[in-house]
């Protein structure tokens, strides 16, 4: 017997980030800070580590889900492999590396689960320095060792030299029988999960390594076949090595002189549950439209609906990246769309949660992103601040403006008609982005309401002559239901101007920020004003009602209208224009809405009761008739009914209210 030993050395860096992170969620430790932590407190000496202490810490709590050592045991079988393929590559290793896979194999009856490759092997002394040092990372020394025949490039995954301790959270035991490419007897590793392990020569003869684990009690949901293939399917779905589990059947085609009755014929095959060349590891130059589609729906088998296009992310310096991401049609519900992007390093999936990584308005994205270089044993507060991540975010950020601009300048047509379903997307990065607010302004649309769709410097070209008012400001009309405002819209294209459409649930904080970085415009809602006072004119308005007239009108109206509800404005309009209009102040209802859907720093806006305005024409001939009529019942009658159709145009006129407008309707036309 002997005792696993444990590397005090680089790697023990790495070990207490993992080990720490589990006992604390908000840890921001890096290995960078723990030395210079320890710097601090001594000048010299050696932390001493006892190995009982640490093993049994290890196995528990390493990892916060179990499930993962499934993931760590096939990426390192994954390693075993591709470092064979590195070392028949270059020469080093002269044997044929042929077609090798990974096997994952359930003994339900033993309550054993074997993983089984074909890969580079272990000598006995190999055992001795990989497995036996906890926290040395054979992945690593090979990166090191091969960096001058590009073996950075072979897509090793190991890192930190834990992942296969990881193998004792679900087993009591574990047994690693393994013989190296290299001519010399296999070896046979045992260990019960206490420090000591037993260490012999075995008799296997074929290339590659078997891992035994046997499933302890309380795990034993890891011997269901459902349960195995539920975790293949997660982390190792698009793993670069061929991966089988069990067998399936394969229906063959029907021989020509078949008959129409014979079943087609089958063959077993191997069940290989991976796809190990997924599309975002090829050239985006190989790759056609429907490649793209069609990966998508081994993304996203459940989702019918097709992507409206997609982003190939590759860079290789100052970090490597690579991935794709997809526009699915968005709806207006902003939240459930999240946690669809994948992240993967070296092809094994990681994490859907990319919060941190992703800038938040691109998390509404689908895809996958793939790179070693995300640090993920630290927090995720540690991860926002942490540089690589940073540039990432950017590069991220960057590469989807840039494809929005060239998909705008290619094909505008298409761009518009996408943008109903893009918008969300465009409108929140421009909030809370401020280089995608900056390069947003090449293909952000403006569309009005009869379809027609501006960028911001077209717009502000086509209306300046006939929208801007007597204070030189571009004053931009927008409404944000069609249906509902119709009669303010009308009314403001009856002037000759042009109204736009902005629907989106976040558009008045996007608008509150265009106004304060552009200069001279204000966005104004049809029905913010009658429209003449939307737009300023320096027309001198000209009344046909005197002051004493509009004195007693005033007081008339004020008593008769309930003023908790509205406040009477007396206006001069033009005499065509509607008797009574509905209004409701731009800032009031902008700052309302902006609370409503999450502003910060206008606590209490929300509750606010609406304020709505009453305009009333005094150039209008109801208003004289209001103000010449001598009964007063007949007087009320009719300041009621106007009250009530402005009220409808504006869709304020509800329930009982609504009852009573119908009956006096009804006797009016008697
Ligand atoms: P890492 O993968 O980060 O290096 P692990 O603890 O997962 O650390 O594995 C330690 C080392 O053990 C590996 O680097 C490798 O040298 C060796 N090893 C583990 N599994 C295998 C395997 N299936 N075939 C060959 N070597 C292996
Ligand atoms: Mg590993």
């Amino acid at each position: 017997m002997f005792e696993i030993g444990i590397l005090i050395a680089e790697n023990f860096n790495a070990l207490h980030i993992s080990a720490v992170n589990i006992f604390s969620e908000t840890n921001t430790n890096n290995s960078e800070n723990y030395r210079n932590k320890i710097n601090k407190t001594m000048s010299t000496g050696t932390i001493n580590v006892a190995v009982e202490n640490i093993f049994p810490l290890i196995k528990k709590f390493l990892y916060s889900d179990h499930e993962i050592f499934l993931r760590e045991l096939i990426s390192n079988a994954t390693d075993a492999t591709l470092k064979l393929k590195h070392l028949t590559n270059i020469g080093e290793a002269k044997v044929e590396y042929g077609n090798p896979i990974i096997e994952v194999k359930i003994d339900k009856e033993g309550k054993k689960l074997h993983i089984i490759d074909q890969g580079i092997g272990m000598t006995k002394d190999e055992v001795e320095k990989y497995i036996n040092q906890i926290a040395f990372s054979g992945a690593e020394e090979f990166i090191e060792k091969y960096k001058d025949t590009k073996g950075e490039d072979a897509g090793i995954i190991g890192h930190f030299g834990l992942g296969f301790y990881s193998a004792f959270m679900v087993a009591d035991k574990v047994e690693i029988i393994t013989k190296s490419f290299k001519d010399e007897p296999a070896a046979h590793w045992t260990c019960d999960g206490s420090p000591n392990y037993t260490l012999e020569e075995a008799s296997k003869t074929e290339r590659g390594t078997e891992i035994i684990l046997h499933i302890s009690e309380d795990e034993t949901s890891f011997l269901e076949d459902s349960k195995i293939q539920g975790l293949l399917n997660k982390y190792n779905k698009f793993m670069p090595v061929p991966i089988k589990f069990g067998m399936k059947t394969e229906t063959l085609p029907k021989p020509e002189d078949a008959k129409e009755e014979d079943p087609a014929p089958t063959q077993e095959v191997d069940n290989i549950i991976n796809n190990p060349t997924p599309a975002w590891t090829k050239p985006p130059t190989d790759l056609k439209d429907e490649d793209y589609k069609s990966f998508y729906r081994e993304l996203y088998p459940m989702q019918f609906e097709e992507p409206l296009f997609n982003i190939h992310l590759n860079v290789d310096y100052p970090f490597n990246l690579t991935g794709i991401l997809y526009f699915p049609k968005m709806s207006k519900d902003m939240q459930i769309q999240k946690d669809k992007i994948q992240l993967f390093q070296n092809q094994v999936f990681v994490t859907d949660n990319v919060e941190g990584i992703v800038p938040e308005f691109l998390t509404m994205l689908r895809g996958v992103i793939d790179s070693p270089d995300i640090p993920l044993n630290v927090s995720r507060s540690y991860l926002q601040a942490d540089g690589a991540v940073k540039k990432i975010s950017s590069y991220i950020t960057r590469k989807v403006a840039d494809k929005l601009k060239s998909l705008f300048n290619e094909n505008r047509e298409d761009f518009e008609a996408k943008w109903d379903d893009i918008k969300i997307v465009i409108e929140y990065g421009m909030l809370t982005e401020e280089k995608f607010f900056d390069k947003a302004q090449d293909f952000m649309l403006y569309p009005t309401v009869d379809g027609k769709y501006f960028t911001f410097a077209e717009l502000k070209e086509k209306l300046a002559a006939a929208q801007t008012d007597k204070d030189d400001k571009l004053v931009l009309l927008y409404a944000s239901n069609k249906d509902e405002q119709h009669s303010y819209i009308a009314s403001a294209q009856d002037k000759g101007y042009e109204v736009l459409l902005l629907d989106s649930p976040i558009i008045s904080h996007l608008i509150q920020k265009l106004e304060s970085s552009k200069e001279k415009i204000s966005f104004v809602r049809v029905d913010g004003d009658h429209i003449d006072n939307l737009i300023k004119k320096d027309e001198e308005a000209i009344s046909k009602l005197n002051d004493d007239e509009k004195e007693t009108l005033k007081t008339f109206l004020t008593e008769t209208i309930p003023a908790d509800k509205f406040t009477v404005q007396l206006e001069a309009m033009d005499s065509n224009s509607n008797p009574f209009i509905i209004t409701e102040p731009e800032f009031m209802r902008r700052m309302k809405e902006m609370q409503q859907n999450g502003g910060g720093g206008m606590f209490g806006m929300g509750n606010m009761p609406e304020m709505f305005n009453l305009i009333v024409n005094t150039n209008h001939e109801l208003i004289s008739e209001i103000l010449n009529t001598k009964t007063a019942k007949k007087k009320e009658r009719l300041v009621n009914q106007a009250l009530d159709l402005a009220k409808l145009s504006k869709g304020l006129l509800k329930g009982a209210d609504m009852t009573s407008f119908i009956k006096r309707s009804y006797e009016m036309i008697k």
